[in-house]
């Protein structure tokens, strides 16, 4: 979380990396990169069903769908790749996809290259999602795709009320957990785990490239013969290379880490309720709950922009972001906190946002 800039900056303090665990840096996994760098090579240059499936990555598909308590999983080169594949793999002309109208850029573009009829409900909204639904009965089959975890807003699907829904009108949910995995719910397994519907979520897409240790990689976890058909059907699955060995090691080490304990997740839940609760008390409007993407909301464009600045002045290292990553008015500094950051470093982050806030008007 400490970093040194290009250009002079020392004892910089990163609070916009998705490494919400902190094991991009922990000596176990960097050691198990580096032993299956050693023992399996470092690269296949092969996709998986040619020469390019090695015991490691059959152990980690394995992994994966055990974290889930799921049947089986597949592994990419990356969660946009997870994305890219599925729906078109699984969904044909006669199909209905059903999509929050914030989803991930990727799942936009995995149901832009599917043929099923497309349905877009209005952010986390159940009314609207129900009367697509009642629309959507002419087809064949439905299915409710969302993000757990909004990664601009830091705020949480409805997934409950989106199960009974998918329940109530015959859909299978699935759910991207890019900003979940590892750390929501009481063991870390996610969305799912955290609103009590590990058994009606189907399909699981995540990445390894965020908590889970921060190389690359994505995969899908669900119902065995959906991952069968991917391996059959899934195109960027059948023409790209295998996940390099070294990431297989970190992603592995990871998930065993996690299995082990949930020590982790806990100190970075800790951390978050620190920030949160003293942004908010010194008068800032920090979006979502209990997520450690702390959007904090200013509005306007040029303010985020100039406020992040004056944060890198005083070694906090943040973005702004505005239009058209986010709506027009709704600017902000999205800060993301880490297992890693110390109390100290939180307390750092949150009297530098003061101090500039206060100097650009942001706080009375
Ligand atoms: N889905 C969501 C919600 C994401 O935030 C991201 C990454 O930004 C992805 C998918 C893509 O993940 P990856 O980096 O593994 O391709």
């Amino acid at each position: 979380p400490h970093l040194r800039l290009a250009g002079g900056g020392a004892g910089i303090i990163n609070f916009c990396a998705n490494n919400y665990l902190g094991l991009s840096s922990h000596p176990e996994v960097i050691r198990a990169a580096v032993e299956a760098l050693e023992k399996f090579g470092a690269g296949l240059s092969s996709v998986r069903f040619i020469c390019g499936t090695q015991s490691i990555h059959k152990d980690l598909e394995e992994k994966i769908a055990r974290f889930h308590q799921r049947e089986d999983a597949i592994l990419y080169a990356s969660c946009f790749d997870a994305n890219a594949g599925i729906f078109e793999a699984l969904l044909t002309p006669e199909d209905a996809v059903l999509s929050d109208e914030l989803n991930h850029a990727s799942i936009i573009d995995g149901i832009r290259l599917c043929k099923a009829n497309k349905y877009r409900y209005k952010h986390m909204d159940m009314q609207d999602l129900e009367a697509k639904l009642k629309e959507a009965q002419k087809h064949r089959l439905r299915l409710v795709a969302t993000d757990g975890a909004f990664s601009m807003d830091g705020d949480i699907a409805p997934l409950r009320e989106i199960c009974q829904l998918a329940q109530k009108y015959d859909a299978l949910v699935f759910i991207d957990e890019c900003h979940a995995t590892g750390f929501l719910g009481p063991n870390g397994r996610g969305t799912d785990e955290l609103l009590g519907v590990m058994d009606k979520v189907t399909i699981i897409n995540s990445t390894l490239g965020k908590a889970l240790g921060g190389a690359a990689g994505g995969y899908t976890t669900g119902p065995k013969p959906l991952i069968d058909l991917l391996r059959q059907r899934s195109r960027p699955y059948l023409f790209s290379n295998s996940l390099p060995p070294a990431v297989v090691g970190c992603a592995s080490k990871a998930l065993d880490l996690l299995m082990e304990s949930n020590a982790i997740a806990q100190s970075m839940a800790a951390k978050t309720q620190r920030f949160r609760s003293k942004m908010t008390a010194a008068g800032f409007t920090i979006s979502g709950k209990d997520h450690p993407i702390c959007p904090v909301m200013l509005g306007d464009a040029r303010l985020a922009s100039v406020m992040a600045e004056d944060m890198l002045n005083r070694g906090i290292y943040v973005i702004g972001f505005s239009y058209p990553v986010v709506p027009k008015g709704k600017a902000r500094i999205r800060v993301q906190i880490s297992a890693v950051h110390s109390d100290e470093d939180i307390d750092r982050c949150v009297d530098a946002f003061t101090e500039v806030g206060r100097k650009h008007g942001a706080l009375p």
